[in-house]
């Protein structure tokens, strides 16, 4: 489905981030990824395997994915729920009346990796 342009979208998260970090090859990307993106983790993962063949940056690199709770919060009383299944009703007064507040994450939380060689 659209794991493939998950994975070109972490591929290049990723390189920006290197450069950024000043890190010439990375070992590790963690992504967080939210629950709303119906996101099929080993689907990804072989879409990452693939496309990190083509930059030598990451080649070595292992991809971690971390799925975030839906979260919502009521309109009428404020309470916070993170929600299993589409059922949005607030957890506390019962009230349908909410705002989706978690669940549509999607970014690359952390990288680690090997520093660049510096030119004296
Ligand atoms: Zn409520």
């Amino acid at each position: 489905m659209h794991e493939g342009s998950i994975a070109a979208a972490i591929v290049q998260g990723a390189l920006e981030a290197l450069e950024k970090e000043g890190l010439s090859s990375a070992r590790s990307l963690t992504v967080l990824i939210g629950r709303l993106h119906s996101v099929v983790p080993d689907l990804l993962q072989s879409h990452f395997r693939l496309m990190k063949k083509e930059h030598p940056a990451l080649r070595r690199s292992r991809l971690i994915i971390e799925t975030a709770p839906v979260r919502i919060a009521c309109r009428a009383c404020g309470h916070e729920t993170e929600i299993e299944k589409p059922e949005f009703a607030c957890s506390s007064c019962g009230s349908t009346q909410i705002d989706v507040t978690g669940g549509r994450e999607m970014h690359l939380k952390e990288i680690t990796g090997n520093e660049a060689k510096r030119k004296q």
